[in-house]
């Protein structure tokens, strides 16, 4: 997705130093530009056997699957929730093939209008799936085709204008629509009470990315060391896709060093090229705690003011950076604002002030300036 850069010259305070060139960051969870798949399809998790990690949601899937298979049915509608890159739409297409069923793979933003979608649900065949990713960007006229669909296996159409306009009612075979989103709280409620089954897929443990990296180092046939897979793992932001792009930019620098394995100097030499720290934060998220902790003393700061000010798209800053900065404990979203933690404070090597509460828990809720 392309992004636009806005110039945050106004809110930089003059004692941070200028914004970085903005390249697109390697540790992007989202694809990036025509990177179209890291791995080729054939080569990517087909069955849950082959899906790592996120163990629950498997065992939860594998259940109702059975079950559907059992009854000869469709699976209920499954709503997946969670940051980009965690395999979202990996899990849908699994969920597919273990059904033995068609996906047809489409977006809430290219669904623009009602004929997109109607199209879409006349062409499933019993038990197929529908995968719609973003699906909180769904406009209000594909809604309306899609919730009686989702319900009653038919929707209605308007045939011509004015007058001699007439309603024309299609039916739908029953299907499943596999929702995925990064923002929970932007599902229109009428949507998300349609989902039979709700799951949330939480960032990946180093040791499951480990197993992921090892997986893919055998399918790319190029062998890594157990400590280096470790040290990608450990910078990877818990999500699967910024691992394979690691790993695979750490395979340039062994192949370019004449190296028959990524080792731990291979690693240690590609991070520091890519500016990834051991946490796995890049010039955004410290340029993200650097305005937060300096220019607004650890916050509160409302997402829009930060995304100015950082020179980021809010989408951006809130599905990609501060999603994982909140994960590992940087910083607390709250009704006023975002807040800086003491452990941001620490990485960044700064002293909160005393306007820094000790616990910032205390400051979730409270109206103190
Ligand atoms: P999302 O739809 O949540 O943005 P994707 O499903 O596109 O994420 O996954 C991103 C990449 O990570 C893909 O290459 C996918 O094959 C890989 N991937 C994601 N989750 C897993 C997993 N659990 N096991 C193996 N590979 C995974």
């Amino acid at each position: 997705m392309a992004r636009r850069r806005k110039e945050p010259e106004s809110l930089v305070p003059a004692d941070l130093p200028p914004a970085p060139p903005p390249p697109e960051s390697v540790l992007s969870p989202r694809p990036l530009g025509d990177e179209e798949e890291i791995l080729p399809p054939s080569l990517r998790p087909r069955r849950f056997q082959e899906f790592i990690g996120q163990r629950q949601i498997v065992e939860k899937m594998q259940v109702f699957i059975a079950a559907a298979r059992q009854r000869g049915e469709q699976l209920d509608h499954t709503l997946l929730l969670g940051p980009p890159g965690l395999g979202k739409t990996t899990l849908a297409n699994v969920i597919a093939a273990e059904m033995g069923v068609q996906i047809r793979i489409t977006s809430g933003p290219v669904l623009t209008r009602a004929g997109d979608v109607a199209a879409l649900l006349t062409g499933l065949k019993a038990r197929d799936v529908l995968f719609i990713d973003e699906i909180h960007r769904l406009n209000k006229s594909v809604e309306e085709v899609l919730y009686p669909a989702m319900e009653d296996w038919h929707f209605d159409v308007l045939i011509g204008k004015g007058p001699t306009a007439r309603s024309l009612r299609l039916k739908v075979q029953p299907f499943t629509l596999i929702g995925a989103t990064t923002r929970e709280g932007d599902v229109a409620a009428p949507l998300r009470s349609r989902f039979g089954v709700v799951s949330r897929i939480d960032y990946y443990s180093a040791e499951e990315l480990v197993q992921l990296i090892h997986s893919v180092s055998r399918r790319l046939s190029f062998p890594i060391e157990e400590d280096a897979a470790g040290e990608i793992a450990r910078r990877s932001r818990g999500t699967p896709r910024v691992a394979i792009r690691l790993f695979k930019r750490m395979r340039d620098v062994a192949q370019v060093d004449g190296q028959p394995a990524i080792n731990a100097a291979t690693v240690a030499r590609g991070m520091e090229m890519l500016k990834v720290d051991r946490l796995g934060l890049d010039y955004i998220d410290r340029r993200i705690l650097e305005i937060l902790l300096l220019r607004f003393d650890g916050g509160p700061v409302s997402l829009d003011t930060l995304a100015v000010s950082v020179g980021e798209e809010p989408d951006t800053i809130y599905d990609v950076y501060e999603s994982f900065l909140i994960q590992i404990g940087f910083l607390a979203r709250t009704n006023r604002g975002r807040i800086a933690t003491r452990l941001a404070y620490e990485y960044m090597g700064l002293k909160p002030t005393d306007r820094t509460a000790e616990d910032p828990q205390k400051r979730l809720f409270s109206d103190e300036p």
